[in-house]
């Protein structure tokens, strides 16, 4: 029998909406990653992979997690039960090439709602290591305003460093009540890529573009980004069936 799977105990958790939450864990084991890599946790022997929001200074994990509900998923309706002081499984080993590809200078980071992770991470970890020398374009996508997970701390960042960061939200259904109020940017994150590309003045031999998220996001920017000659980097969070 194969040795059991360390454990990590949930020491924070925080609701973002009645299907999104972010949790923080502390592995009883230490637990190495890069930014942008993904941990793979369980819970009654259900496994999955989630990426890791929380820079590797850090000392918990943090996850940002959408529900998936049942029939269809397993492992979300598990965790969601799950609040400070239960315990999940942690395979030792971080896993992913989802990082940050230093030979370019420009990174055009494209995501829909818990896509936003790995590039958190990035940004945390490039702060704090007072690097310099890279561009970041943050362009998050969600379906309502609530499920940005992580819009104030991006907007802070681009503030703080408007030559660094440049964050734009966006939101695909902008005439719905819930998204009352909101006056910026309006449409589906991945029919934005060309305007963007224009405006921001991206030079396709020095700009990376990364898409994260809902696999269909991905798959129509890299059909745009391929019309304009730039290469992807992706990260799937699930497969269509
Ligand atoms: C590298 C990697 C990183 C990931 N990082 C995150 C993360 O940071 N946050 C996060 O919430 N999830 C993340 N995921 C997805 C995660 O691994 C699970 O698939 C997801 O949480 C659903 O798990 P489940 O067991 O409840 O459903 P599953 O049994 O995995 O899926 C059930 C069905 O739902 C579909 N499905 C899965 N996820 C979604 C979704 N979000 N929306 C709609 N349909 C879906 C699947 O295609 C499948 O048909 C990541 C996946 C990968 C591969």
């Amino acid at each position: 029998m194969p040795p059991p799977l360390p454990s990590a105990i949930i020491t924070r958790r925080e609701d973002i909406t009645p299907d999104l939450w972010k949790i923080w864990l502390k592995s009883e084991i230490p637990f190495k990653f890069k930014p942008g890599q993904y941990c793979t946790i369980g819970f009654d022997d259900v496994e999955r992979a989630y990426s890791i929001v929380s820079s590797p200074y850090e000392e918990q994990i943090e996850l940002f997690i959408e529900l998936v509900p049942p029939p269809f998923g397993n492992l979300t309706p598990l965790l969601y039960e799950l609040g400070v002081g239960r315990q999940v499984t942690i395979r030792p080993r971080a896993k992913g090439i989802f990082t940050l590809d230093e030979r370019y200078s420009h990174h055009l980071m494209m995501s829909t709602v818990t896509g936003v992770v790995p590039y958190v991470s990035i940004l945390r970890s490039y702060f704090h290591d007072f690097r310099s020398g890279h561009r970041f374009y943050v362009l998050e996508g969600v379906s309502y305003t609530d499920e940005f997970g992580y819009d104030m701390e991006l907007a802070r960042m681009a503030q703080a460093h408007p030559n660094v960061v440049t964050f734009m939200p966006t939101v695909s259904r902008p005439q719905e009540e819930r998204n009352q109020g909101w006056e910026g940017q309006t449409g589906r994150v991945n029919t934005l890529l060309e305007k963007y590309v224009e405006r921001f003045g991206l030079d396709r031999d020095d700009t990376l573009i990364y898409a994260c998220g809902h696999p269909g996001m991905i798959e129509d920017v890299k059909a745009r980004a391929a019309a304009l000659d730039f290469l992807v980097q992706e990260e799937r969070f699930w497969k269509v069936s």
